[in-house]
């Protein structure tokens, strides 16, 4: 199968581009319209626009910006593309505040002279169960309280946010010490078991495209052990 040109980035399958960086941001076509997901740390959203430009596809193609969570790695380009171009910008209700600068976003301190975060006006808030275009929203608690997948269920792509990250060849929960509550993440990822993903495109790390269901199987198996007893130490 020959990829689409028209989902911008590193093809991964049909109609799905990667944005590679430190945070994967992806691109699904959805015949015409161009779904972000995720929109990187920089601040003029330099990796998308710079693969936009790569394809040759206009950025203006994009018709929304969705945000697994309110992490700035994963929404710090959200202010300037909607400034840029008319797509609406969605995130979980949960973490709209953050997304907004309602409530300030906890970082860890080393990285606040670093980092400042430029909020971004969200237009649509999501819940779980939620359509955009053909991916469904699951709303997958635990790394930020509004951490949502995206799954593609005929498909069975999912694009999996923090809430399952590959590290070293190996799935795991994205930054533990970050997790607005660790427990519930390592809930969640029963519901991501649950969905029967195929494909798995993490928030960070390499897409999986083989052996997705034992391998969140694992992870679901090691969790607990590895996650919550860490934590109460
Ligand atoms: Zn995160
Ligand atoms: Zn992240």
């Amino acid at each position: 199968m020959t990829p689409l040109p028209s989902a911008p980035g590193t093809p991964v399958v049909d109609g799905v581009g990667r944005i590679p960086g430190f945070v994967n941001c992806y691109t699904y076509a959805d015949g015409d319209e161009i779904v972000l997901i995720d929109t990187g740390f920089s601040r003029n959203a330099a990796p998308v626009v710079h693969a936009f430009e790569a394809a040759n596809v206009p950025i203006a193609r994009v018709s929304k910006i969705v945000l697994s969570h309110h992490h700035v790695d994963h929404m710090g380009g959200a202010a300037y593309l909607v400034e840029n171009i008319p797509a609406p910008l969605a995130c979980h209700a949960d973490d709209a505040p953050y997304v907004e600068g309602r409530v300030k976003t906890p970082m860890p301190p080393l990285m606040r002279p670093f980092v400042r975060v430029r909020s971004a006006p969200v237009a649509i808030t999501l819940h779980d169960g939620d359509q955009v275009g053909p991916l469904r929203v699951v709303h997958t608690p635990g790394h930020t309280p509004g951490e949502v997948v995206f799954f593609h269920p005929s498909r069975k792509i999912l694009f999996s946010g923090d809430a399952v990250v590959e590290r070293k060849g190996r799935l795991t929960l994205g930054a533990p010490r970050f997790a607005s509550n660790l427990e519930q993440a390592v809930e969640s990822l029963w519901r991501i078991r649950d969905l029967g993903a195929e494909i798995l495109l993490p928030g960070h790390g390499i897409p999986l495209t083989e052996d997705v269901g034992p391998r969140l199987q694992d992870l679901m198996e090691r969790a607990p052990g590895e996650f919550l007893r860490r934590a109460t130490r």
